[in-house]
């Protein structure tokens, strides 16, 4: 697995495009996909799965059943509203040839569903666009911030007010963390959660023209091509571009974004998140 952090945001991530995908979140507890199930996403009480493909999803009848074994309460599964049933019906016939039962705990997910994780923190669904139904999800947490007409005030000027009890500050929603899932470009567009994430997990399945961008539109995915040109959407302090097809190695994702990307602080933002297996 890749270690990412960013401020607090730490996640321990596996991400490859058509192999695996699972991003697990430990501070908060969640996790996003569960890949093929990963030894330590065992102990995470809750996941929030994008989409039924099985690179982001064959792990959950393993990791349900691993739960159990180990006597860990049962888990709490998000997944897009279209797929409960048939991933309830998979989960009883799993049970059915283990011979031994579990409480399975699926919730289905709309775009604008909302989760609350603590007091704090909650998790909003977001809309994708894939070929299946896909959620993408936003982590937003609870900030005391400075008003708006009081962001362009002196500082000192703030501490003196702040001093005098004046009611300058007020709660906001911040997007801590928010993960595309398998989209297309659409999705960015459509959510402005996804668009102000401090940091932004998103796919970028095809990076070049042996992939063009309409054979990665075709197929519900995003190619580098529509990151640049769509760049200024992207107000996060970190950009992860993940899901990369296993066709490219490490190496060449690194050269190809240095080559196509000219705005050097756009590019300072990306992290590249590829395997070298
Ligand atoms: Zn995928
Ligand atoms: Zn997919």
């Amino acid at each position: 697995m890749i270690e990412f952090h960013h401020k607090d945001i730490q996640v321990a991530a596996t991400g490859r495009g058509g192999i695996e995908t699972c991003y697990i979140l430990p501070n908060f507890q969640i996790a996003f996909d569960t890949g093929r199930s990963p030894d330590m996403l065992i102990d995470i009480p809750r996941i929030f799965l994008t989409h039924g493909h099985l690179d982001h999803a064959a792990g959950l009848p393993y990791y349900i059943s691993q739960r159990s074994l180990k006597h860990l309460p049962p888990p709490d599964i998000h997944c897009p509203i279209e797929i409960v049933e048939p991933m309830t019906q998979i989960l009883k016939l799993w049970q059915k040839i283990e011979g031994f039962e579990y409480e399975i705990r699926l919730h289905g997910m709309n775009p604008g569903d909302e989760i609350q994780l603590r007091k704090d923190l909650r998790v909003r669904a977001l809309a994708s666009h894939h070929r299946v139904p896909c959620r993408g999800y936003a982590v937003l947490r609870k900030s005391r911030k400075l008003k708006e007409e009081f962001l362009k005030v002196d500082g000192r000027e703030i501490k003196r007010m702040k001093d005098r009890g004046d009611d300058i500050f007020e709660d906001r929603d911040i997007p801590v963390f928010a993960f595309s899932g398998d989209t297309t470009i659409e999705f960015l567009a459509d959510n402005q959660a996804a668009q102000q994430a401090t940091v932004l997990f998103i796919e970028c399945t095809y990076i070049d023209d042996k992939r063009p961008v309409a054979r990665a539109r075709e197929w519900g995915h995003t190619h580098l091509d529509e990151i640049i040109a769509h760049k200024d959407l992207f107000r996060n302090e970190k950009i992860v571009l993940t899901h990369f097809s296993k066709r490219y190695t490490r190496r060449y994702i690194h050269h190809i974004l240095a080559k196509k990307i000219q705005d050097k602080e756009f590019l300072d933002r990306i992290f590249i998140l590829a395997h070298d297996d």
